[in-house]
């Protein structure tokens, strides 16, 4: 898996530090930066699209596809509860072509995809505080308090694990650290504007 030729980006961090709003800002701004759609067993939340944002499985079919090796990569996140992969076809065919690839995974995932592909661009985006993790799920509105408190222990374990990235972004101010993204990625080579 080493002799592709685009780039794997990977974007992580503890549930709630504001990774899906950061990329969907990015991906807004960069044409080149491509992201992997994964699949998960955990139910759709109001606004969210099959396909866009998950793939929504069963976990039968999941499980079903794990064992045909269709994923770069998965596990259970949040005590062992829902099932969340990366589809060896929304990244392999686009790295081969030259593109970017974004993947937005948890830190398990990230330690996996090192090991497959030890060149991965990884940025972990950190919160100001610990206790802002707990804000801003509750702004969300999207977890029950068990789910939340699952989240925030996970969330404690994840900090602990940022040495382990590349970079590290803090996510106080959103346009700051969405420019400060775009801005490793504009180093590392990624084009900025469409091509004409
Ligand atoms: P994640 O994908 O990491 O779980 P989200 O992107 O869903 O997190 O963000 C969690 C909540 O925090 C959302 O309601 C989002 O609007 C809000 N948020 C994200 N970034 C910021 C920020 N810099 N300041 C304040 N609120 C933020
Ligand atoms: P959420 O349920 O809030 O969408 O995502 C929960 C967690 O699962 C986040 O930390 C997110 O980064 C992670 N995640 C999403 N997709 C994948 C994936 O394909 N693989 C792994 N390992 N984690 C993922």
């Amino acid at each position: 898996m080493s002799t592709t030729r685009g780039q794997l980006v990977v974007i992580s961090g503890p549930s709630g530090v504001g990774k899906s709003t950061i990329l969907r800002r990015l991906l807004a701004r960069l044409p080149h930066l491509i992201p992997s759609v994964s699949a998960t067993t955990r139910p759709p939340r109001a606004g969210e699209r099959d396909g866009v944002d998950y793939h929504f499985i069963p976990l039968e079919e999941f499980e079903r596809r794990r064992k045909a090796g269709d994923f770069l990569e998965c596990c259970q996140v949040y005590g062992r509860q829902h099932w969340y992969g990366t589809l060896v076809d929304e990244v392999a065919p686009r790295l081969a072509a030259g593109d970017w690839v974004v993947l937005e995974i948890d830190v398990e995932g990230t330690l996996s995809i090192l090991q497959k592909f030890p060149d991965a661009l990884t940025i972990f985006v950190e919160p100001e505080r610990p206790e802002q993790l707990d804000e801003r799920l509750r702004g969300r509105g999207t977890e029950s308090p068990e789910a939340m408190a699952r989240r925030l222990e996970v969330a404690l374990r994840e900090l602990a694990e940022a040495h382990r990235y590349r970079h590290r972004v803090v996510n106080a101010r959103l346009d700051d650290a969405v420019d400060q993204i775009a801005e490793i990625l504009r180093q590392a080579g990624l084009p900025e504007a469409a091509a004409t």
